[in-house]
């Protein structure tokens, strides 16, 4: 027999160790301890089996945007599934949602970026960009551009391709990560790694590391850059205003393409439809997942530019997937975009929930393990320190004082998430002040006790 939402959680627990194993997780660990089990959601609660209700300060990973519940989607879901529950669009086909969806999208996308390739994750997504700016390039009569730069503490997912434009280092430790033909170049991380420099000269050094970068591999066999707008899972990195301004005069000098990732920043993370119009970027293809369909169904995508999609239609493009433009996903995230846009989301995150969300998490910078909090829109994270002059770490090993406080914040029924010695925020769009105040209640109580 299956075991449901209302078993007992140890009954629970021993089936998920016996049985389940966790991305990202020292399974023995937590094996030892059992895993919270979560069975239900609403807004911005989780309900756990123990009937513990917790904010959702993650908006799960960074994606329920419109938060947990929304009858419409699921709605839509099933009256797609009783339509049309699977069509492939690989062979001179195409079905209603995909082709709907793409569309919107290029309506929301900024400048000429018309043209949509679908996936399922963020992880396929940049895959599909890798093969295709190398193929851009191929067809353009440059087959020695291959070369992708990208970031230490970039995140793009966790296939072999996307995990390699990562700079992960614990992932590259692993299983033959990275492939050939990708660079990295340092993060414009100021808090960590600024030393004596101003905010604005640290952006500017760091974002001319990327003309070394390609002077070094030669800018004939350069291809592209990809960043996220601001880093999200490397910790909420927000990059001095210097740093975005100078990135784009290197890569127009050299004509090399630019990727923004944008499957966090995405679809009002930032205040705007895109952290690419948040941070002045304008890239030549945007990677997106995640808030596209508010988590509801997984579903990424690769939106290029006219160019782009001209030159790549002109030939066949080996790539795809089973499910690249899923329909019921692609239902899905247009009903979601049409909730986003109808009760105009983005534009209250902009003028009124990130204003508010912003004054009261600078507050924790009042605490004396605060060091710094830096915020865009609704993802924020503050740096823990034993020194706030200094802007010291934490001597012992790297992300202790993050992970006891991260668990402090668990056991007080907050989610946030700790990279090394920074602490996260990415809650739902649609959290309410009375939650943003408890949330900080209980972030303030979590660091007291971390002490
Ligand atoms: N790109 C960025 C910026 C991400 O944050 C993530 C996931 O966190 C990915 C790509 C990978 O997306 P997925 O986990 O859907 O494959």
């Amino acid at each position: 027999t299956l075991l449901t939402p209302n078993s007992p959680t140890a009954e629970l627990q021993a089936l998920d160790a016996a049985h389940h194993m966790h991305p990202f997780t020292h399974g023995q660990g937590l094996r030892d301890k059992g895993a919270r089990v979560i069975t239900r959601a609403e807004g911005v609660w989780l309900t756990d089996s123990e009937g513990n209700r917790i904010l959702d300060a993650m908006a799960g990973l960074w994606c329920v945007n419109l938060g947990y519940g929304r009858r419409e989607l699921a709605d839509v879901a099933a009256r797609q599934m009783m339509e049309l529950p699977f069509y492939n669009t690989f062979f001179q086909t195409t079905h209603v949602p995909a082709l709907n969806l793409a569309a919107k999208l290029a309506e929301l996308a900024p400048g000429d970026l018309n043209h949509v390739f679908f996936a399922s994750s963020g992880s396929e997504a940049n895959d599909t960009n890798l093969r295709l700016v190398r193929t851009y390039w191929a067809e353009k009569g440059q087959p020695e551009r291959q070369v992708i730069i990208s970031r230490w503490n970039g995140y793009h997912g966790s296939s072999v391709g996307s995990g390699s434009l990562g700079g992960m280092k614990g992932m590259h430790a692993q299983g033959g990560l990275p492939i050939p033909g990708i660079a990295h170049i340092d993060q414009p991380d100021w808090w960590g790694e600024g030393g004596e420099m101003t905010p604005e000269e640290f952006g500017r050094a760091r974002a001319r590391q990327l003309e070394e970068k390609i002077r070094e591999i030669g800018p004939e066999k350069a291809a592209a850059f990809i960043a996220e707008p601001v880093q999200g899972a490397g910790g909420v990195i927000v990059p001095p205003e210097t740093y975005w301004p100078e990135i784009r005069r290197i890569v127009d000098e050299y004509g090399i393409l630019l990727i923004a990732d944008e499957v966090i920043c995405g679809f009002g993370r930032t205040g705007n439809w895109f952290g690419s119009q948040t941070m002045d970027i304008r890239p030549d293809i945007m990677t997106i997942a995640k808030g596209l369909s508010s988590g509801y169904q997984p579903i990424g995508g690769s939106i290029v530019s006219d160019e782009i999609a001209a030159v790549i239609n002109g030939t066949e493009f080996n790539h795809g997937y089973t499910y690249s433009g899923h329909p019921v996903a692609s239902a899905v995230a247009l009903e979601n975009l049409r909730i986003l846009e109808e009760e105009q989301i983005v534009e209250t995150v902009r003028t009124r929930t990130a204003p508010y969300l912003k004054e009261r998490f600078e507050s924790l910078t009042a605490h004396p393990l605060v060091g710094e909090a830096r915020i865009v829109g609704m993802m924020g994270s503050i740096a823990l320190t034993p020194d706030k002059a200094r802007r010291a770490p934490f001597a012992a090993e790297a992300g202790t004082a993050g992970l006891i406080t991260r668990e402090r914040c668990f056991a007080n029924n907050l989610v946030m998430r700790h990279v090394g010695d920074r602490m996260i925020v990415s809650p739902p769009l649609v959290i309410s002040q009375g939650e943003i105040d408890t949330l900080i209640e209980r972030a303030w109580q979590s660091l007291d006790e971390a002490q």
